[in-house]
């Protein structure tokens, strides 16, 4: 049964399974369609046009930005990923049991309806998903069957770096250095896709190599920090590093953030050793463990055998402009609140490393945050003073004011170069003429 042949196919699974490809580029609208564009007013921080992260300075990308690539240029339309699937061969009639042509019917029926759209899209649109619930059970199954392989048909790299180009300035150090490769590679190898260049073995083992002695690198200069403790902490300090590489060691699949809870293990570490004033730089070296957000090699190993979409995605999502609580939003007896007074922009990646910690030990980690915070609000109150941005007269002071209290008064910003009078000008003759 043809339907059958693929149906143990999982975008987890991806390292077993041939990846289905198109021979060539089926798609060269123009990448502009899909980029921002500003509106007059805006009430967001996040939307503020090249608004760069508080903390690594980075410039940001709206999150809805990257949804719009992914939906319209880098998924498969489901009209096009069947049409490829049955020149592949599957879908013969013949092979095909009554539920499984009832399914792949009405697959066929709303892609055609639903031109250029992907799959998951259509099958997302509610009178859709209550027109399937209609079938019984078999064929329900044989939709779905069909939606996974629909779905998992990709583009191949040449493709894919055309549509990611535009977006290489915005992307992180790191990933600008994955997409680097991706852009080499498929230079030498245009059909194959992402995943066929990255889990490579030759890449792999290189990247691998690379990343394991960054490691042992970072575990070395632990070690001597620790021994210069008592011999007792110095003790307990090795078997945490023995622990943490044997962590290393385990297949992915066995543990998702090997980083994070490496980091973990260090941070509980601190309760067993307390007052121990050395502890504290084996945390912060710690922190220098490499990660997919900050090393290519990582990202490389962590990210390299998923599906290209996910992949396309990753080189994105991390530069994505997020709103961070100054004062965080569940640290336990101060609370921050969810106001645009204690609002700063922070890129996904410095967001999700922040978490809870009071900036005044964050900052250990960003020493150049104090200038990135001072660029970040030079390039809001210039959106406040030229009118673009709405809602904010009061923000600068406020920001100002939120992170000297989080900060311990190591990051005092100035708002010299807000012009209230200029803002008001400039928005009532905005609204004049619009
Ligand atoms: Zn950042």
């Amino acid at each position: 049964m043809k339907i059958n042949a693929i149906n143990s196919y999982t975008i987890n699974s991806y390292k077993t399974q041939k990846t289905i490809q198109p021979n060539k580029v089926l798609y060269t609208n123009n990448i502009d369609t899909v980029c921002f564009k500003s509106k007059k007013y805006i009430t967001d921080l996040r939307q503020i046009p090249n608004i760069t992260c508080a903390c690594c300075g980075c410039e940001t990308i709206q999150n809805t930005t990257i949804d719009k690539l992914l939906h319209s240029k880098i998924y498969y339309p489901a009209d096009e990923a069947l049409s490829i699937l049955k020149k592949a061969g599957y879908f013969k009639r013949k092979e095909m049991s009554y539920t499984e042509q009832q399914a792949y019917n009405f697959c066929y029926t709303y892609s055609k309806l639903y031109e250029h759209e992907y799959i998951k899209d259509i099958f997302d649109k509610e009178h859709v998903k209550n027109l399937i619930k209609t079938f019984d059970k078999q064929t329900q199954n044989d939709i779905r069957k069909i939606e996974l392989m629909t779905s998992s048909v990709y583009h191949n790299s040449k493709y894919m770096v055309e549509v990611l180009r535009p977006y290489k300035n915005i992307m992180h150090s790191a990933q600008k250095e994955v997409f680097e490769l991706l852009e080499k590679e498929s230079k030498k190898t245009p059909e194959k896709t992402f995943t066929e260049i990255l889990s490579s073995p030759s890449i792999r083992k290189n990247n691998l190599y690379k990343l394991e002695k960054k490691q042992e690198m970072v575990f070395a200069e632990v070690e001597k920090i620790a021994s210069k403790m008592d011999p007792k902490s110095y003790k307990i300090v090795l078997r945490r590093i023995r622990k943490a590489k044997i962590i290393f060691d385990k297949p992915n699949s066995e543990i998702q953030n090997k980083r994070t809870y490496v980091i973990d293990m260090f941070k509980k570490l601190e309760e067993q050793l307390p007052d121990n004033p050395l502890m504290l730089q084996i945390l912060s070296k710690i922190y220098e463990l490499p990660s997919s957000k900050n090393d290519a090699n990582s990202f490389i190993i962590k990210y390299g055998t998923n599906n290209p979409n996910v992949i396309a995605e990753r080189l994105l999502r991390d530069s994505a402009a997020t709103i961070e609580h100054v004062k965080p939003k569940n640290r336990k007896n101060d609370n921050g609140e969810n106001k645009i007074s204690n609002y700063v922009v922070f890129c996904n990646s410095c967001n999700s490393e922040r978490s809870q910690m009071p900036y005044s030990e964050f900052i250990k980690f960003h020493p150049d945050m104090p200038e990135n915070s001072q660029k970040y609000l030079d390039i809001v109150i210039e959106n406040i003073n030229n009118g673009t941005l709405e809602g904010f007269d009061k923000y600068p002071h406020q920001i100002q004011k939120a992170i000297e209290d989080e900060s311990d008064s190591k990051i005092i910003l100035n708002f010299k170069t807000l012009n209230i009078l200029d803002a008001i000008k400039n928005r009532t003759s905005k609204k004049a003429h619009s």
